[in-house]
Parts: C-alpha cells; sequence; structure tokens
C-alpha cells in the first residue's frame, strides 16, 4: 500500500518571514494527519531552507529542494551538492522540473546525472516528467515521457530506484489553471508504473509514488487520488496558500 505523499512548491516565492509564517500555518493545520495518513513535505528557495528547517524541527513535514547538483563539491559557482542539502535537514529533491527543463534548459542526461547523485548523497529524488501541449497534440504523451523516464533513471540499481518518487506534471497544466483529468493522469501514470515494471521488477514498480502535478486544487483532488495509480500531488501556487495547502493535504488522505 502506498502512502500518499503532497509536496508544495514554493518555487521562487515567499521571503525569510514568510516562509516561515506559511509552514507554521501548514503545520499546525495539518498536524493530525501528516506522517501517519499522508507524507508532506515542503519546497522553499534554496536560501529559505534553513529557516524553513528549523520551523519544522517537531513536526514530521519534511524539507525539499527545488534543485540538486551532481558533484560532490569544487569550483561549481551557484551549485548546491546533495551533501549539503542533507548536512541543514533537507530529505527530498525535486530533479527535472519542467521550469528547469524548459526555461534553464536541462536535458535528460543532466537530470539522470542529479537524480543518481541525489540517491548516492542520501537525498530522496523527486523525478518529474511530462509532455508539452503540442506533444499531447501530436499524440507524442507516451514516446515523450517513456523517453523521459527511461533516460533519467538510466544506469538507476533496483535498489537506487526503490529511493525516486515521480511526478507526472504535464507542462501545459503547470501555472495556467488547466487541470489533467483524473482519467488523463490515471494513464500517464499506469504507462510509467508500468514502464518501471519493465525495466525493472513488477513488486518494485508496486512501491514507487507517482505524484500528480498541474494547476491541482484543493476541489480537483479527491477525483485524481481516487485512481488507482495516482500516489499523491506536486503542488505550485495553491501550496502558498496555507489554507489551500492543509485543504489539499486533507483530501489526499
Ligand atoms: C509545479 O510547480 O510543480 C506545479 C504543479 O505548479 P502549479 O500547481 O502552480 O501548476
Amino acid at each position: 500500500m502506498r502512502k500518499p505523499f503532497v509536496a508544495g512548491n514554493w518555487k521562487m516565492n515567499t521571503d525569510s518571514h514568510t516562509s516561515v509564517e506559511l509552514v507554521k500555518s501548514i503545520a499546525s493545520g495539518s498536524l493530525e494527519v501528516t506522517g501517519h495518513s499522508v507524507d508532506v513535505a515542503v519546497i522553499p528557495p534554496f536560501v529559505y531552507l534553513q529557516v524553513v528547517a528549523g520551523a519544522l524541527s517537531s513536526s514530521s513535514i519534511a524539507v525539499g529542494a527545488q534543485d540538486i547538483y551532481y558533484e560532490r563539491q569544487g569550483a561549481f559557482t551557484g551549485e548546491i551538492s546533495a551533501s549539503m542539502l542533507k548536512d541543514i535537514g533537507c530529505t527530498y529533491a525535486l530533479c527535472g522540473h519542467s521550469e528547469r527543463r524548459h526555461i534553464i534548459g536541462e536535458t535528460d542526461e543532466l537530470i539522470n546525472k542529479k537524480v543518481a547523485a541525489a540517491v548516492s548523497g542520501g537525498v530522496l529524488p523527486i523525478l518529474c516528467v511530462g509532455e508539452l501541449i503540442e506533444e499531447r497534440q501530436a499524440d507524442k504523451t507516451t514516446e515523450v515521457v517513456s523517453r523521459q523516464v527511461k533516460s533519467c533513471l538510466a544506469g538507476l540499481s533496483a535498489a537506487k530506484v526503490s529511493a525516486v518518487t515521480l511526478a507526472y506534471e504535464p507542462v501545459w497544466a503547470i501555472g495556467t489553471g488547466l487541470t489533467a483529468t483524473p482519467q488523463q493522469a490515471q494513464e500517464v501514470h499506469t504507462l510509467i508504473r508500468d514502464l518501471l515494471g519493465q525495466m525493472y521488477e513488477e513488486s518494485l514498480a508496486e512501491e514507487i509514488r507517482i505524484l500528480y502535478g498541474g494547476s491541482v486544487k484543493p476541489n480537483s483532488v479527491t477525483d485524481l487520488m481516487s485512481r488507482q495509480d495516482v500516489d499523491g500531488l506536486l503542488v505550485g501556487g495553491a501550496s502558498l496558500n496555507a489554507d489551500d495547502f492543509i485543504a489539499i493535504i486533507r483530501a489526499a488522505v
């Protein structure tokens, strides 16, 4: 049985004061469900990770980073390693978020190195995949998502892949207000799970959590989570509003 997992990606938002206020409200508003009925993570900007982790020291809400670099240390100006993230109490790292793929230009090969380095360094990757609107319209969703999953997990052993969470985030649904229908989400989640079963063992594929992301709002959660292969949610905009994010966490249980 896969425990639901809800993660809130704050992107380039909040400041040192509002990040702490936000996470304190989320922690107190979701106290009885977080940890046992649902895993929850917040993913603030790098510079606020430490204050947010500090504010969560007596909570079971985990902290994640929005990115990670694959080298361990050295002359890589501006980059952050797995050991640095671990050092400040960071549990998860997003790898290959669509904004990094399509705005910053990250490739599957780079994302593959990040996923591998995260696992080796003791940080749990949340690997994001998803098609552009033109790709969906050209009936290429299966091809694109399959390529992303295979390339970004290339060379990872079954033991390492068991540390990975997948997130299906159709690019056309991110920040647009357009949510994939539960049926569309389920179709791609099944595709990903089948692919994982072919690449590894079916039993391993059954254990891996696959989140849906793309304009999730409190009122879309129950339908999405009712689908067999939707194991949780990666939430952007709505995770910046404590009441909405708490409602999403509760509806995901
Ligand atoms: C995201 O950033 O991963 C995301 C899904 O954003 P939003 O919920 O705002 O579409």
